[in-house]
């Protein structure tokens, strides 16, 4: 064997793909692998966990074998990768037999560096006997969490793949995902055999992404406004029910925003059709449940809007993440009301109790995500377990919106706890409302409850307004939730609370005080009063707290961005291939900024590598150079 020089990562990362310097932890994740060591990445959606195997596979000997369970995503980074010079092939159910053929002919002639496959095929003898002719020397899995039953996506194809390692004894192992709790990660290093694996723990923090929760009012027309303030902008609406999918989709598409409709219920056609769609650019705006996006490695979604609350945090942040993979700021808008979570929470009613009651909890967690005024992305950060310094972020709505409206409801939290109390601390927070509120339900008469002295104590606050204060109540730790019967009790908070020693202020909309909230709260709006609510200094409108996107530049530069962006369009439709993968948004915007003259200052530039410079650099040095009127 000829031996190569050894080409460095730091090299291959300016070369080959046109990057400067390394994201987190990918230069470690790539050592480690280079050094033959088996190795767990998680790494934030939009961490670059491609380059980690991408640039070892390219240094190694042999072939990389890259496992993953997307088929879109496959074909497209493989187009990427062809677009940056590298050979790669993917093999999957979508070929013909003529493709397969020609790509079977490019293996056995060693021409291949990245053999992408999708589980299942890996199971059959035809595509191992074609493999054993370039064996790897790094095998990955990616989406690793799929292997893991405590994951969101199981795929049982996926617990035959550490029967590779008996075939291919010498690969290293690298597997990554976005997603994975402390048990799944356990998971996945034990299912795939992983020897001893070096992990990494990329954090969740995503800086790029300006989280906002807006009151959902008039939902449809909000969202028309905000998509047609994004011209070219793309963008993904997630819905809860497919009928809201395609009612949204048909008034994006009236008003003349381009939007396609995706759900399961859906021809799979008619789905592969609106992605591809989506990816090239050819519609904006998808509308879909959450099924659309797992297989979409589009890194120019420069917003995502939720029609409808997320079933978890964990749902929410994985969708949100699909915003901005290319570090650019991008807008997350959540549209939520109280109903949501009643709504939502019915479609538990079929599952087994055990079941119903985590999907609850899950569901409690994104309500409390949604409802709270505390930062949103140390909330987030929160609930992955991360440390962070409880900072005002400056890129979430609560951390702009300055102090809220508040209410001091120390007198009704006491009227609750007390009740709690007297009730023998033994139920529900729906029942506790009942006796403050004095209804006389079936319940309420067989305990007797209707001759306690906080019995019809309550009337400042509507029955949403206490269910709101009593999960503020929770949350603050003055009451304890039993997580299996919901049965509330006092905590320590509460006795302070008694013995006075701390007023119990809440943000006043939270308990339908704020005087915003008009007509239907009158009787609680009269109680805010009589509850000392105080002002503020400002008080959200509507749609205030949608932040602006930021411009590429001034006008000329907006418009030589546009013309940039349409021969992009055109190499990548003549070619086949979606946009991003002739050059990233951020390229073109650079291009416009710093307008290039000559291929070696276009080289300078953010994902311009050799191959791309090759292949594109003049065409793009035309646009530039007439828009600069060098060759007028
Ligand atoms: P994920 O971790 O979600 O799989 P990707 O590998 O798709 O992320 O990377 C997201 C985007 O970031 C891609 O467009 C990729 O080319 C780009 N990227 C990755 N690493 C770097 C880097 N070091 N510098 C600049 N851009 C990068
Ligand atoms: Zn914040």
């Amino acid at each position: 064997m000829i031996s190569m020089p050894t080409r460095l990562p730091q090299e291959i990362l300016k070369t080959v793909f046109g990057y400067d310097s390394w994201r987190p932890l990918q230069r470690e994740i790539i050592d480690s692998v280079l050094s033959g060591r088996d190795s767990l990445a998680v790494l934030p959606t939009g961490g670059g966990k491609s380059l980690c195997y991408q640039i070892p596979a390219l240094v190694i000997e042999g072939t990389t074998l890259v496992v993953s369970p997307l088929i879109a995503l496959m074909r497209d980074q493989v187009s990427a990768l062809k677009a940056a010079g590298v050979d790669a092939v993917f093999i999957n159910s979508s070929l013909d037999l003529d493709e397969r053929r020609g790509i079977e002919m490019r293996v056995r002639a060693g021409e291949v560096k990245l053999i992408y496959a999708a589980p299942e095929s890996l199971s059959g003898d035809r595509l191992l006997s074609l493999i054993d002719t370039a064996p790897p020397g790094l095998i990955v899995v990616d989406e690793a969490h799929c292997v893991s039953e405590w994951g969101h996506d199981f795929r049982p194809e996926y617990r035959t793949l550490s029967a590779l390692r008996g075939r291919y004894p010498r690969a290293v192992w690298l597997a990554t995902t976005a997603t994975a709790t402390e048990r799944v990660r356990a998971d996945i290093a034990g299912s795939l055999g992983l020897r001893e694996p070096a992990v990494f723990l990329g954090g969740f923090d995503r800086p790029n992404l300006r989280i906002s929760v807006e009151r959902k009012l008039e939902l449809k027309r909000r969202l028309l406004r905000f998509a047609l303030s994004r011209p070219d902008q793309s963008g993904i609406v997630y819905c809860g029910s497919r009928r809201r999918t395609e009612d949204l989709a048909a008034a994006l598409t009236a008003a003349g925003v381009k939007a396609g409709a995706y759900h399961a219920g859906l021809p799979s056609e008619e789905r592969t059709r609106v992605q591809e769609a989506f990816v090239r650019d050819d519609i904006l705006v998808v509308v879909a449940t959450v099924a659309f996006g797992m297989g979409i490695d589009k890194p120019d979604v420069r917003w995502i809007v939720h029609a409808d609350l997320p079933k978890s945090v964990e749902n929410y942040y994985q969708e949100i993440g699909r915003a901005g993979r290319d570090g650019l700021p991008s807008d997350c808008v959540l549209f939520y009301s109280a109903g949501d979570v009643v709504q939502a929470s019915r479609l538990f009613g079929d599952l087994p109790d055990e079941q119903r009651r985590a999907a609850l909890a899950r569901l409690d967690s994104m309500r409390d995500y949604a409802e709270s005024d505390r930062c949103r992305r140390a909330m987030i950060l929160d609930h992955f377990s991360e440390a962070h310094g409880d900072r005002n972020c400056g890129a979430c709505d609560n951390c702009l919106s300055g102090p809220r409206e508040t209410a001091d409801l120390s007198v009704a939290a006491q009227k609750f706890l007390s009740c709690v109390k007297r009730t023998g601390e033994r139920f529900g927070a729906a029942h506790v409302v009942d006796v403050l509120l004095g209804e006389r339900t079936e319940k309420v008469e067989r305990f007797g409850h209707e001759a306690l002295s906080t019995f019809g104590i309550g009337l400042e606050l509507g029955r949403s307004g206490w269910l709101a204060l009593a999960r503020r109540l929770a949350s603050t730790g003055h009451l304890l939730r039993d997580p299996e019967h919901s049965t509330l009790s006092l905590g320590r908070p509460a006795y302070e609370l008694f013995a006075s020693k701390s007023p119990y202020v809440v943000p006043a909309d939270l308990v339908g005080l704020s005087s915003g909230d008009a007509g239907d709260r009158g009787r609680d709006d009269d109680a805010g009063r009589a509850l000392g609510r105080k002002r503020s200094r400002r008080r959200a409108a509507p749609e205030r707290s949608f932040i602006r996107s930021s411009e590429a530049g001034g006008g000329t530069d907006e418009e030589l961005f546009m013309s940039l962006r349409a021969l992009r369009k055109r190499i990548a439709d003549e070619a086949g291939v979606p946009p991003y993968v002739v050059f990233p948004d951020r390229t073109l915007k650079e291009m416009a900024l710093s307008k290039p003259t000559s291929e070696a200052e276009l080289s300078e530039l953010y994902g311009v590598g050799r191959a791309k410079l090759a292949r594109y650099g003049q065409d793009f040095l035309g646009v530039l150079r007439s828009a600069s009127g060098l060759d007028a």
